[in-house]
């Protein structure tokens, strides 16, 4: 049986197409210096995951996978709240 649709995973957990593997392997390629630490990386998906823009792991303000555009230190959450 499968899951049920889920507006508010993120892809690590939808990953219908293997988008979550792609993602993480694009991060990966990520140089240190321009990576977030992975403290600041969990409270930003975290943030994410409450958001009402997130849909199935893209947020619909910008259109980016959150769990890449957060791993851009420099990156930050395009919401008029700016909630990272
Ligand atoms: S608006 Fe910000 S917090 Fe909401 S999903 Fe987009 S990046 Fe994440």
């Amino acid at each position: 049986m499968n899951e049920p649709f889920c507006r508010k995973c993120l892809i690590e957990k939808l990953d219908p197409l293997g988008i979550n593997e792609t993602v993480r392997k694009r991060a990966e390629l990520i140089p240190d210096h321009e990576k977030t630490d992975g403290v600041t990386y969990g409270k930003r998906l975290s943030a994410c995951s409450e958001c009402k823009e997130l849909i199935s792991g893209t947020c619909r303000i910008c259109g980016c996978f959150v769990e890449l555009r957060a791993a851009y230190s420099e990156k930050h959450c395009p919401h008029p709240q700016r909630y990272w």
